[in-house]
């Protein structure tokens, strides 16, 4: 029997989530606990039940792979022979076996695959997946051991495991670096973000700033929401630029 996949969201027309024009699915579920996180309702595996406003709805369904890929294919034609199917979240690589299944019938239709990911999964479950995605874009936040852990809950020899297979894989065509200046922008972390990527200098990195823009799902949630600040563009531009100074193919994004 297919596994399936627990699914918020099927987004179409998206133009960050990899090369062309693409279908984004948002699979339910995450391994950590980012505090800027803009997506509150793909952080639970389980399906969660909300009312705001007297409307009631669910966040989360299950799609077996043939009923998504079914789903997907409606929008073939707007893919502009470049885009295709992403997965996003939550951590889409924790749900390895059905983004496998949904990938392999992509695959059989010669649809282009990435995926979006911070890659604090299970090494065994990110190989499961790994020969069936075309394209990943991959986060990086802490690299400090003990902050990584404290705060996202995630263990950074894991992460770093995953970069080395997936860049041995030729599959890592991206990394993308969530600015926030009380945790990742700080002048500690950025210098170990500016180390860290000089070991991967053809890979194009893009930075943006985190934002409030996830609020009304809280709300919608009952949870309450922190607030960065956020870095400004000029601020953002400049490291952008200190990483360049490096060799480092790094650009400014707004997401
Ligand atoms: S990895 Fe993404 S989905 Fe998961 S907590 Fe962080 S921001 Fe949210």
């Amino acid at each position: 029997m297919q596994k399936k996949l627990m699914v918020t969201n099927i987004q179409r027309m998206c133009f960050h989530d990899g090369p062309g024009i693409r279908t984004t699915v948002f699979a339910k579920g995450c391994s950590i606990h980012c505090p800027w996180c803009s997506n509150p309702e793909n952080i639970g595996f389980q399906a969660e039940t909300y009312e705001k406003d007297g409307v009631k709805g669910v966040y989360g369904k299950e799609y077996s792979p043939s009923e998504l890929v079914h789903i997907l294919l409606k929008d073939q034609d707007f893919w502009d022979g470049k885009g295709g199917v992403t997965f996003s979240g939550g951590e889409p690589l924790m749900q390895a076996e059905a983004v496998r299944e949904t990938a392999i019938e992509l695959k059989r239709h010669q649809v282009h695959t990435a995926v979006e990911t911070a890659l604090f999964v299970p090494t065994e479950k990110f190989k499961l997946a790994l020969p069936y995605l075309d394209f990943f874009i991959a986060d990086i936040k802490l690299l400090d051991g003990e902050l990584c852990k404290t705060i996202l809950g995630g263990d950074t020899q894991t992460y770093q495991e995953n970069v080395k297979l997936l860049h041995h894989s030729g599959r890592l065509g991206q990394f993308r670096i969530p600015c926030c200046p009380e945790y990742t922008f700080t002048d500690e972390n950025k210098e170990r973000l500016r180390e860290f990527l000089k070991e991967y200098p053809e890979i194009p990195v893009q930075v943006f700033s985190v934002h409030g823009l996830g609020k009304k799902k809280y709300e919608t949630l009952n949870r309450p929401m922190w607030e960065s600040k956020g870095v400004g563009q000029d601020a953002l531009e400049v490291y952008c630029k200190e990483l360049r100074q490096e060799g480092i193919r790094a650009e400014v994004i707004r997401i």
